[in-house]
């Protein structure tokens, strides 16, 4: 029985027994509490005590009462005079034995109030009776509630008084007392629970106050930590915005002593020295959590830059009672940034803008549209075939170059946003354009000052530049729209032959989706065998004889049908699948007339991303010797643009050609960029005159002065010339007149498949010319006004 008891009591409360540190203090405070509740009892008790004694001091008891009464004086006053001593002691841990001292104690009081009272309690008379009685329920009380926090002693305490009362009331023989008797033991339970429960009560709150101690204790520690250790600085405030914690960090951060600032509040502070509060005051009102609000501070005359975060204060009725919060020093991140931004807006190359200032500058354009109905133009500036630069010279030159294009931007347009679009793609932007001309005007005189050549380093180095325009708001809302519709003006300004300019229409989208689709079907046409070669004769008129034919590639796609090498050519080019396409039509083209061609010439086209490739050579012999083809047989055509950057590489291929005794001839001849300089650079065995000055021929005399200039010129430097593109008996006639004596068009025969030329060859029968017809005259004044262009044309190339 014993045992069960103090099993459940060892369950319950085991702040007796428990030697842990945390049951210590917990019981340290407990004895703390009934020790600053003790003197109130024992002076009770001392004057209560001494009320009855003198009550009784004319009966026959009053000795006995006086002996009692010594008694109580000297229990008490041990009480007393041991708790003054503890008085001025925080609460210290306690041991086990000091409960069960405090448990020993009661039971010594209680006796010793007890005792004696209900030993002479029969003898004395009612009245006397109905005292004690009252004071004996008054001190069962008053001992029950101090010594609520240590259970055992409370119980004690309250069965031992009820015991010895029940006693005495019991020996007096009278009924009343005996209810009385019966009254006291239910008191004494209710007593009794009342203890276990205060003293659990006790328990938890000591317990949950020990915690809150350890979680303040933890929250100051780590705020000194944090204090300690970061840049940042924590601040609180009260509602009308007084500091209530100034530490020396905030001080200093604040720039004064902290007892000036007890007398300050932060908006206060602020509004002296920050000219932008706007956003803190906004953040304030709206009474939530903020974070970092960027803040410009000026302070002892030098500019900082904070971050500030908060959190609101709230009292128990959950009303704002203020803010604490942290302010963080972020001058250096803040000038750092900045400069990380003013990097990111220059292309360190070149010094103008970069894509991200672009990007600006259009949304200020785009919103100068929408609110003001200004309107602006984007220029899209791109190098034509400016990787043969890099390839042909270096990467130093490439990048002198493109220094050179970006200083004669400026020159140009000198008050515009200019930009490096990253590689050889610069942008303009005007901003606003008095009408849409101005923007073609402008892209004229770029395309002429593009053409001046550029010196780097001992080099001198030519190019050619292609322009697309986008207008805004015409052509986009957005940066992205009217980025990438210029993009599409500046493919379709490429496409068309580059050194061109380009103005954006909707039906580009169209064109560049195709030619993306041309690019990825190109990749597989090889190998599936769907390029052929279709042959082209030339015929020397004057004995109407075929002295040659020219190798024209066709590409049959099996969905997209026949698709002209005009159109996937560049692109093949664009791609870098122009080298393994020109090999195959090489080895293909010397393997057809080896076998079928007897001993005519053919000519064959080259790339000049072809010339430019180290194994461009090794790709002529291993064709040449594949086939057994005579490289006097041989002819390679290559177009002006090879020139535009005069790359070594290409001019020495050219050289090694002549030597290996493969004819090489330039196509195309006064398109482009028609530098006379390049005949003095490479003798050619011969000069295509383009199709365009034949088309000419009859209508316009200019056309007509330039074709018998170029063919004089020839004549002069040993070159044959051959006419392109001639499909009328009368532009034939002006040729022969004029002293071409090579002509290829469709007037002979169309490009044509090879079973078809071979017929052609069989049926062919020399000096039968068709009847020519009368040559149309030109002009006379005409003529002679177009002298003087003759004679530029002979002084340049002298
Ligand atoms: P190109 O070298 O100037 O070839 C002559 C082009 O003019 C051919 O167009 C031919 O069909 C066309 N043509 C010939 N006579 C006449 C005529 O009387 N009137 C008209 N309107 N056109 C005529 P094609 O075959 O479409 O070739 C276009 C261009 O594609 C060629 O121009 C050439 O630059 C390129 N190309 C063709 N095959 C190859 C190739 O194997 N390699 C390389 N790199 N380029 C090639
Ligand atoms: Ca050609
Ligand atoms: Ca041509």
């Amino acid at each position: 029985m014993f045992k069960a008891v103090t099993r459940i009591w060892r369950k319950h409360y085991p702040i007796y027994w428990a030697l842990d540190p945390v049951s210590a203090e917990t019981r340290g405070k407990i004895l703390s509490n009934i020790i600053s509740l003790t003197p109130f009892t024992m002076w009770g008790a001392i004057l209560s005590g001494l009320l009855i004694a003198g009550a009784m001091f004319t009966s026959p008891w009053r000795w006995p009462m006086l002996g009692w009464w010594l008694l109580l004086l000297v229990v008490c006053g041990t009480g007393l005079v041991s708790t003054w001593h503890q008085r001025a002691h925080p609460a210290r841990p306690a041991s086990p034995k000091a409960m069960a001292r405090v448990t020993l104690n009661s039971l010594v009081f209680s006796v010793a109030w007890t005792l004696i009272p209900a030993w002479i309690f029969p003898e004395l008379d009612p009245s006397c009776q109905m005292v004690i009685t009252g004071l004996m329920a008054g001190m069962m009380c008053a001992g029950a509630f101090t010594l609520s926090g240590v259970p055992m002693a409370g119980t004690l305490y309250v069965w031992i008084m009820v015991s010895l009362c029940n006693w005495a009331l019991l020996r007096t023989g009278n009924d009343w007392l005996f209810l009385l008797a019966a009254l006291n033991v239910v008191y004494g339970g209710i007593l009794t629970m009342g203890v276990l429960y205060a003293a659990k009560a006790t328990n938890a709150r000591l317990q949950s106050e020990r915690e809150a101690e350890r979680q303040s204790r933890m929250v100051s520690v780590l705020l000194r930590d944090f204090e300690e250790q970061t840049t940042d600085v924590l601040w609180e405030v009260n509602l009308s915005g007084r500091f209530t914690h100034v530490s020396d960090k905030l001080a200093k951060l604040l720039g004064c002593e902290p007892s000036q600032l007890q007398d300050t509040t932060l908006q206060g502070w602020f509004r002296t020295h920050c000219p932008h509060l706007d956003e803190f005051k906004q953040a304030l009102r709206a009474g939530q959590p903020f974070r970092d609000v960027i803040l410009p501070i000026s302070l002892s005359q030098q500019d900082h830059w904070w971050s500030v975060s908060a959190r609101p204060l709230f009292d128990d009725n959950g009303n704002v009672m203020g803010w604490r919060g942290v302010i963080a020093d972020i001058t250096e991140q803040h000038q750092a940034q900045s400069r990380l931004k003013d990097l990111s807006l220059i292309d360190p190359l070149t010094g103008i803008g970069s894509r991200t200032h672009l990007r600006e500058a259009l949304g200020h354009a785009l919103e100068l549209a929408q609110t003001k109905g200004f309107r602006s133009a984007l220029l899209c500036v791109d190098i034509d075939n400016f990787k043969w630069i890099n390839d042909a010279h270096s990467h130093t030159i490439g990048d002198e170059v493109l220094k050179g294009v970006a200083q004669r931007l400026h020159t140009v347009c000198p008050d515009t946003q200019l930009a490096r679009l990253g590689g050889d793609e610069f942008a303009v932007l005007l901003t606003p354009v008095r009408h849409d001309d101005h923007a073609q005007a402008m892209s004229k005189r770029l395309l002429l000052a593009m053409k001046e050549p550029f010196k780097a380093g001992d080099h001198v180095v030519n190019i050619g530049v292609s322009i697309g325009i986008g207008l805004i708001p015409d052509h986009g809302d957005t940066i992205d729209e009217v980025l990438a519709n210029t993009d599409l003006a500046l493919l379709a300004a490429k496409e068309g032959g580059r050194g061109r300019v380009e103005v954006f229409a909707h039906s580009l989208g169209e064109r560049s989706r195709r030619r993306a689709m041309i690019e990825q079907e190109l990749k597989g046409a090889l190998s599936a065998r769907q390029f052929s070669l279709y042959w082209q004769p030339k015929v020397q008129t004057d004995e109407w004889r075929i002295c040659g034919c020219e190798a024209l590639l066709r590409w049959a796609h099996p969905t997209l049908g026949i698709i002209s090498p005009a159109e996937f050519i560049p692109i093949a080019e664009a791609a870098g699948l122009i080298p393994a396409i020109g090999n195959w039509v090489l080895r293909e083209a010397c393997k057809v007339a080896a076998r079928h061609f007897g001993n005519l010439t053919i000519s064959v086209n080259a790339s000049p991303a072809q010339l430019v490739r180290p194994h461009f050579m090794e790709n002529i012999n291993a064709a040449l010797s594949e086939s057994r083809l005579p490289a006097s047989q041989l002819e390679i055509e290559i177009t002006e643009s090879l020139f535009i950057d005069a790359s070594p590489v290409a001019l020495a291929h050219l050289h090694a050609l002549r030597d290996r005794g493969v004819r090489v001839a330039l196509d195309d001849f006064g398109t482009g960029y028609s530098s006379l300089s390049y005949l003095r650079r490479f003798p050619f065995d011969t000069l295509k005159i383009d199709r365009s000055f034949v088309c000419e021929l009859l209508n316009r005399p200019d056309a007509r002065a330039i074709v018998r200039t170029i063919i004089n010129l020839a004549r002069t430097l040993g070159m044959n010339t051959v006419a392109e593109g001639v499909e009328e008996p009368a532009q034939l006639a002006v040729l022969q007149q004029a002293g071409c004596m090579v002509t290829q068009g469709f007037l002979i025969a169309k490009p044509m498949p090879l079973e078809d030329f071979k017929d052609l060859l069989s049926n062919w029968e020399d000096g039968h010319a068709p009847e020519l017809g009368p040559i149309p005259q030109t002009d006379f004044a005409q003529l002679e006004a177009l002298r003087s262009t003759q004679k530029a044309w002979s002084a340049t190339l002298a």
